[in-house]
């Protein structure tokens, strides 16, 4: 067996279809009075929803979370967060709006209560990301954690079928890079295997019945642990691909995430032949990366970069990127293969 180091830090979790319901217990637990509730303008409506349920407990609304933390909107929230005397944030939403309260905290300590609604995992990591000027900062820091989690399967009904299973694929991401880290160990391999199950088992009856609370459920809870890896061990050459093509071409986050995923397995397969085999056998299938490819096709999600907006002749620039400043991998980089692999993701190839 190989050496590990093991070390977990997973914020208190309630789970279950209607959890909502102990919303106002959860902030108590914090020792919060004065709550500021953070979501996208899209999601203005379920944030209205939250703070009618905390009545005199909500300090104000703060609903301009958008993709990628803008600092201008981490200040404007920061300013909000201060002068109506907060005390906890409440984020509602997805990534973005998770972000945004990692951003007050990271300069406040506001404590965070999030209530995910999209499987991206933000919610379970120290990791935080500002961006200045077209640059993405990213960074770890234990004050960001949100303290308390709700995963309320209710919530997520009404997640648009397409960022449904584009969100499920980046949560699989998640766990298939954690399963060959450099830092994996047996807890997270097991979160990782279990995660990947859960969704490949949810999203197809997700896309058949978006309203189906079980699977919604199921999906969320292998969000959960998929979330739980990321914020535990070291991510990959999957990962700094998606973070340079989404940092450097402005392409979205979980569709980019469910295009290379494919790829980037593929390229890692020779030097990660036992991960392989367990992400393989958690998603049901004999080859991880035609899986994932075939998986995310079969539920109508895009496989090529070139239809979601990459320009063919960012792929040079790209794979120059991705190979600088590059994340420990398996497989050492080698830069006319991530060119190769940027290629195959940008024509939409089924990995051979
Ligand atoms: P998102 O938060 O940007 O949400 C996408 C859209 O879907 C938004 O308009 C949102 O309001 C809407 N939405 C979310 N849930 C909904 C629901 N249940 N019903 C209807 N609409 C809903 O998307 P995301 O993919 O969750 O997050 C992406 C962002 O999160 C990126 O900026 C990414 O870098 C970041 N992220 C960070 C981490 C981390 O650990 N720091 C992890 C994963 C993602």
């Amino acid at each position: 067996m190989n050496p590990f180091v093991f070390q977990a830090r997973i914020p208190r979790v309630v789970f279950g279809a209607g959890c909502l319901q102990q919303l106002e217990r959860e902030v108590d637990l914090l020792g919060a009075r004065r709550a500021l509730v953070l979501s996208t303008p899209e999601q203005r409506i379920s944030a209205q929803m939250i703070a009618d349920r905390l009545g005199t407990r909500c300090a104000g609304i703060f609903d301009r979370a958008v993709m990628h933390v803008p600092i201008e909107t981490a200040r404007a929230a920061r300013e909000k967060a201060a002068r109506v005397g907060a005390d906890c944030a409440v984020a509602i939403g997805g990534g973005s709006t998770t972000g945004l309260g990692k951003a007050i905290a990271l300069e406040s300590t506001l404590p965070i209560l999030a209530i995910p609604t999209t499987y991206a995992g933000s919610e379970m990591t120290p990791i935080w990301g500002i961006t200045e000027a077209g640059v993405k900062k990213t960074g770890r820091d234990p004050r960001v954690l949100p303290q308390s989690v709700m995963y309320d399967a209710n919530l997520t009904l009404g997640l648009p079928v397409g960022l449904s299973v584009t969100s499920g694929i980046n949560a699989i991401a998640h766990a298939a890079e954690g399963l060959y880290a450099q830092d994996a160990n047996p807890i997270h391999s097991l979160l990782a295997e279990e995660g990947i199950g859960a969704l490949a088992a949810g999203l197809p009856k997700v896309v058949a019945s978006p309203g189906d609370a079980d699977a919604r459920s199921q999906c969320l809870y292998g969000a959960w642990l998929c979330g739980a890896v990321l914020g535990s061990v070291g991510m990959s050459l999957h990962h700094k691909l998606c973070h340079t093509l989404g940092g450097t071409f402005n392409l979205p986050h979980a569709e980019t995430h469910t295009i290379v995923l494919p790829h980037a397995l593929a390229y890692n397969a020779p030097a990660a032949t036992t991960a392989m085999a367990r992400i393989a056998a958690a998603l049901g299938v004999s080859n991880a990366a035609q899986g994932v490819f075939d998986l995310a096709s079969r539920l109508g999600a895009p496989t090529a970069l070139k239809d979601i907006g990459m320009p063919s002749d960012g792929l040079d620039r790209a794979a120059e990127l991705a190979t600088t400043n590059a994340y420990g991998n398996p497989r050492p980089l080698d830069r006319g293969a991530i060119r190769q692999l940027l290629q195959d993701a940008w024509e939409g190839k089924r990995p051979a």
